[in-house]
């Protein structure tokens, strides 16, 4: 299948080195501890975090650290094809990793014995999802005030009509010859989760891994402006004084 024009055009109109248009809202949900919103394209995610909070059940505890618990779903209208409501192979599998990423920055030794809950609702999907999610579910922390090294940005890289691509959409997914789904931390160039489906070079893992990390540092600045946004104090009209209640007379 052709996905990309001879003259290095894909199918949604970007070019090979191009991310879709991404939007983070942090604080969007009032009754969690930290939440954000994001979109990736026709991606939608929703991330809430809850805790840290007592452990339950108690043999999970670790008495020397929280313990992050990322439960990462699809819901049933979120694709195509109406996906079976419930867990799957493939959200345990997506949980784990993002639990896995969110727990290397978490500051868990702060918070023996409790957990740190995050959901990941996927609202609507056009690949990239287990990106979006780690990507939301960081500025959530965040917004909850839990003590962390960095946020998390993620993108997808991949390899589609024999060119190297960045941040794949659903055709190209599922179509195309490799998807490489990173997630890092751009100041220290840690990598926190890499997955490869498909084949690649050497050469073309290289440009992906570089058109990847190039990507993440973008999307952390988006990351650090949504936080910004939440937390500015908007300078509005100076507030008229309290009145003082007035004397009562007995
Ligand atoms: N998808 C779907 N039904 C499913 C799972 C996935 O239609 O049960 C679609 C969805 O758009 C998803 C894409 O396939 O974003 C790619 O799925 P993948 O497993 O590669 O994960 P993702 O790219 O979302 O991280």
């Amino acid at each position: 299948m052709k996905l990309i024009s001879d003259d290095g055009i894909r199918y949604d109109g970007r070019k090979v080195d191009e991310l879709r248009p991404i939007r983070i809202e942090a604080g969007v949900l009032k009754r969690a501890d930290g939440s954000a919103y994001v979109e990736f394209g026709k991606n939608k995610v929703l991330a809430a975090v809850y805790g840290p909070r007592e452990c339950h059940p108690r043999h999970m505890q670790n008495p020397a650290k929280a313990i992050v618990q990322c439960k990462y779903n699809m819901i049933a209208f979120s694709v195509g094809d109406r996906k079976r409501p419930g867990p799957d192979r493939r959200s345990v599998e997506i949980s784990k990793i993002i639990s896995e990423a969110l727990d290397y920055v978490v500051f868990t030794e702060n918070f023996p014995r409790t957990s740190i809950d995050v959901y990941i609702e996927v609202l609507q999907a056009n690949a990239g999802t287990r990106c979006a999610g780690p990507t939301a579910a960081s500025v959530a922390l965040a917004d909850a005030g839990i003590p962390m090294k960095d946020l998390v940005p993620s993108v997808a890289v991949g390899k589609v009509n024999d060119q190297v691509v960045l941040d794949l959409q659903k055709e190209e997914d599922n179509y195309g010859q490799a998807d490489l789904p990173i997630a890092m931390i751009p100041r220290t160039g840690e990598i926190l989760l890499m997955q490869m489906d498909g084949h690649m070079t050497r050469a073309e893992f290289d440009r992906a891994i570089e058109l990847g990390v190039g990507a993440c540092k973008r999307i952390y600045d988006i990351q650090k402006d949504a936080l910004a946004r939440r937390y500015t104090v908007e300078k509005t009209e100076e507030e008229p004084a309290e009145e003082a209640p007035s004397e009562q007379e007995g």
